[in-house]
């Protein structure tokens, strides 16, 4: 039976390390010799500190002295610290100190007549670490690369963007109007205060749902510009005709009906909308139109809110 442990504990790819009541090790197996390049025959019988100085108080350490004196065990945390442990997957790594990376779990052991001992198992987790970060570089990157809104499903900001800049280059060579709306939720956050974050988020979706309803044209575009604000592209669409689509919008909002008790303006969630157009000259941005309606939409917001405005030839209306 001693033989077979013996295998077992030569053969297992997890560093194992028992240590008595007085922190001195009395197991250390094979991986811990092959990984940490220190024999048993070296380290047995020496106390945790003196053959880890560098962990000494560290977390590691505060755990097996809880394990020893009041019986807890513990998972140490990777994201705290991801290789506590001097072990190294292969010598070149020693001298440059490229560690293993290591789940670390710490656990009281009572063995038999002598006393309260602690079993440190020390797993490589190295692999698992780089394909999460493999994996979380990649969400990352399809992230930038995606044109859709994660909580509305309609075009998101960078679409925004993609689509204004198209649009505005059409409308150069055509000398043709391009309109655009900012819309933003009023007392919003007093909403979200009230009746939480889930229904501020499940507001925003109907709400961008009823906006999408109001437009026709296969390239009038709304998208969710960020937190609770959206934008409208309109192109060929001269000032009337936006105004018309935003009071539509305003009017659609609100006979949604949502309730919001803690608005200022109404007893149902409202927006306010801020109307700007263009026919772009050459020396143009996009940037000029973007500013025209945000000054739209701060006046629809001192003018009230749940309304309309509208910026043009440089002055307010
Ligand atoms: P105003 O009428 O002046 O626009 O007032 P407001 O409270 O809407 O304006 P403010 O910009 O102060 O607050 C915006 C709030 O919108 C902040 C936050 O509580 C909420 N918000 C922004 N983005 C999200 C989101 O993605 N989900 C949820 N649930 N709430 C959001
Ligand atoms: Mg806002
Ligand atoms: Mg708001």
């Amino acid at each position: 039976m001693l033989n077979l442990l013996e295998s077992v504990l030569k053969a297992v790819r997890t560093g194992i390390i028992v240590l008595d009541a007085g922190q001195r090790i009395v197991l250390w197996n094979d991986w811990m010799a092959q990984h940490s390049r220190m024999e048993a025959r070296h380290v047995l019988g020496r106390n945790f500190g003196e053959v880890f100085p560098e962990m000494i108080d560290g977390r590691t350490h505060i755990a097996i002295e809880s394990a020893l004196r009041n019986n807890f065990a513990s998972l140490l945390s990777q994201t705290l610290n991801k290789a506590p442990f001097p072990l190294y997957a292969k010598p070149a790594d020693t001298s440059s100190d490229i560690r293993i990376q290591q789940a670390v779990h710490v656990m009281p052991l009572d063995v038999t007549s002598r006393g309260r001992h602690c079993l440190v198992q020390i797993t490589d987790v190295s692999m698992a670490v780089a394909r999460e970060r493999k994996l979380r570089e990649m969400a990352v990157e399809l992230e930038s690369q995606t044109l859709v809104d994660g909580l509305t499903g309609i075009a998101n900001r960078r679409r925004f963007d993609l689509h204004l800049e198209d649009e505005f280059r059409r409308a150069k060579r055509n000398a043709a109007p391009v309109s655009l709306i900012m819309v933003d939720v009023d007392y919003f956050k007093d909403f979200n205060d009230n009746y939480g974050h889930q229904r501020g988020d499940d507001c925003l979706v109907r709400i961008g749902g009823a906006l999408s309803g109001v437009l026709n044209r296969a390239r009038d575009l709304v998208a969710r510009y960020g937190g609770e604000e959206f934008t409208v592209v309109l192109p060929d669409t001269d000032k009337d005709g936006a105004l018309r689509v935003a009071e539509a919008m305003r009017a659609e909002v609100a006979a949604l009906a949502i309730e919001h008790a803690f608005s200022g303006v109404a007893s149902h969630v409202t927006i306010s909308l801020g109307v700007s157009t263009l026919v772009p000259e050459l020396a143009t941005t996009t940037g000029s139109l973007i500013h025209a309606a945000d000054r739209a939409l701060y006046q629809a917001k001192r003018g009230g809110r749940n309304c309309v405005a509208v910026y043009l030839d440089g002055r307010l209306s």
